[in-house]
């Protein structure tokens, strides 16, 4: 088989749903249909609240397709991280959180029959490095006092250290996210783009399509949340990408693992109806540049032959706590959750139960926790400085573009800065050449035919459609006037 330059999980069919063509109303507008939009309006109709959901293209095609899709609570440094900058308390908490939300994950696959290759997996957090052996087993004492079934083990197939658990899974994520747009297709929208929101006496007006729909509640689920928000929310996050490729393999192993040590190295398997599968992730970055997009690509396919390769990227929050909640304190009006430090699965539906109790204004011990709007303390904002840096580097590094690839030229069409990408058929692909975000310059990633922006990552497809935020307008030429 040709490699694919696509995520595995996009191989499946996905048939397109209404769009929104008139105003509506409703008592909560859900913004996003990636794991957390849909696990959310889920929530919110088994418990009887009237709420819709909107997509601005196909539902579960963003980020969430392009995941590893572990359901795990061993999630790599995460409780190390937070016991670093805050009390054990906090690292015992968001384990807590995350073990519920495994739990929580599970039901709603069995409560509704959702066919997503779900398997029972063990996982293991491992290192191959003498050295991190003492960090493991601090790791290995913390969960056990926090009431873990945890194991050490040494010497595995792929390992010389491991912690490692049983009561977690693997799934396809895309299988799952379509299994709830199936049961509540009643409600979901797609193709139907949220431009703008604004406040009047208690109700929101959402401006979709030329339409508006008026709600009570609003629920951004765009993983990065498309405006920029105040409170310092980029001092409280980065963007952080990895590379990720599949193998077919002879056998299918249940178990999924991931490292500690300074290369990240992260792997599962997969098994559909024809086929097993090894999906495997190295070379977590910050700051990718030009160069970086392709040796990383170039590095990932000198480790298997794979079937398919992709790009992924996630919101890495400077305390290593999701951000899930209402916007302002004294408002739940609009409400957001996001920044899951690559761990999506279970903070997506911890998030959904979490937005269901805000609105029904029930009890909910992480209301607390993952507010949005907590403080940053020193040496949190101080995380931030580094990965600035590393940004800044990257942007003004690929500031002039893909300098030495023949294929993409930077011009001017019709006094507009363009970029032309001329593909194997010599066929021209005309995008303007600015992020509509913040205005910075776009490079071509050869690999998976995307316009990159290397400042907050956002991504159009070849035409300049926009498949990733922050952005929230295409960048297509022909429709320049409206950008
Ligand atoms: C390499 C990598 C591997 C990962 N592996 C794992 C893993 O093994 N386990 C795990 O738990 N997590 C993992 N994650 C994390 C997980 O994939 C993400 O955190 C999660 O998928 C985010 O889901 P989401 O629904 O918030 O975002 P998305 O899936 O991106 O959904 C957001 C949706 O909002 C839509 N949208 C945006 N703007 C608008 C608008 N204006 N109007 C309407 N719709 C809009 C988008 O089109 C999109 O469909 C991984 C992440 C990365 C980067």
């Amino acid at each position: 088989m040709l490699m694919k330059n696509k995520s595995i999980w996009l191989d499946v069919k996905n048939k397109a749903l209404k769009r929104v063509t008139k105003d509506l109303e409703c008592d909560t507008l859900v913004v996003g249909g990636g794991i957390t939009g849909m696990s959310t309006l889920y929530q919110l109709r088994k418990n009887n609240v009237k709420a819709l959901l909107i997509e601005r293209n196909k539902c579960g095609e963003g980020v969430t397709a392009r995941s590893t899709a572990k359901i795990t609570y061993l999630q790599e440094k995460e409780y190390m991280n937070i016991r670093k900058f805050g009390k054990v308390d906090l690292a015992k908490g968001y384990l807590e959180s995350q073990i519920t939300a495994v739990k929580e994950l599970k039901r709603i696959i069995d409560k509704e029959n959702i066919t997503c290759d779900l398997k029972k997996s063990e996982s293991l957090l491992f290192t191959n490095d003498e050295e991190n052996k003492v960090k493991l087993l601090e790791e290995y004492n913390f969960l056990k006092e926090s009431g873990v079934d945890a194991e050490f083990v040494e010497n595995g197939e792929n390992f010389k250290y491991a912690i490692k658990v049983s009561d977690t899974y693997l799934f396809h994520p895309v299988k799952y996210v379509i299994g709830l747009k199936n049961i509540l297709q009643e409600y979901v929208y797609e193709n139907s783009k949220l431009e703008k929101i604004s406040r009047e006496d208690g109700i929101c007006k959402c401006y979709v399509n030329n339409h508006v729909i008026k709600c009570r509640h609003v629920v951004i689920a765009t993983h990065y949340p498309y405006f920029i928000l105040p409170l310092l929310f980029p001092f409280k996050n980065h963007v952080e990408t990895s590379y990720v490729g599949a193998v077919k393999v002879r056998e299918f192993k249940n178990v999924n693992a991931i490292n500690i040590d300074n290369e990240t190295i992260s792997y599962r398997y997969h098994q559909d109806d024809k086929n097993n599968y090894l999906i495997y992730l190295t070379n977590s970055l910050a700051s990718p540049n030009i160069k970086s997009i392709k040796d990383n690509f170039e590095n990932l396919k000198k480790k298997y032959n794979f079937d398919y390769v992709w790009s992924n990227k996630d919101i890495i929050t400077n305390d290593y706590l999701p951000l899930i909640g209402k916007l302002d304190e004294d408002d739940d009006g609009v409400l957001l959750a996001c920044g899951y430090n690559t761990w999506g699965m279970t903070n997506a539906t911890l998030a959904s139960m979490i937005l269901r109790d805000i609105i029904l204004k029930r009890q909910n011990k992480y209301i607390e926790l993952f507010r949005p709007d907590r403080l940053l303390s020193w040496n949190k904002v101080v995380r931030f400085f580094p990965d600035a840096y590393g940004s800044v580097k990257a942007i003004l590094k690929s500031n002039k573009g893909n300098v030495n690839n023949r294929r993409v030229i930077y011009t001017k069409l019709d006094g507009k800065n363009v970029a032309i990408y001329k593909d194997e058929n010599n066929k021209e692909h005309i995008v303007l050449n600015r992020c509509p975000h913040m205005k910075c310059r776009l490079v071509f990633n050869e690999v998976e035919k995307t316009w990159d922006c290397l400042c907050h990552g956002s991504r159009y497809d070849i035409d300049g459609k926009c498949i990733e935020g922050p952005s929230n307008h295409d960048i297509t030429f022909k429709d320049s006037e409206e950008n």
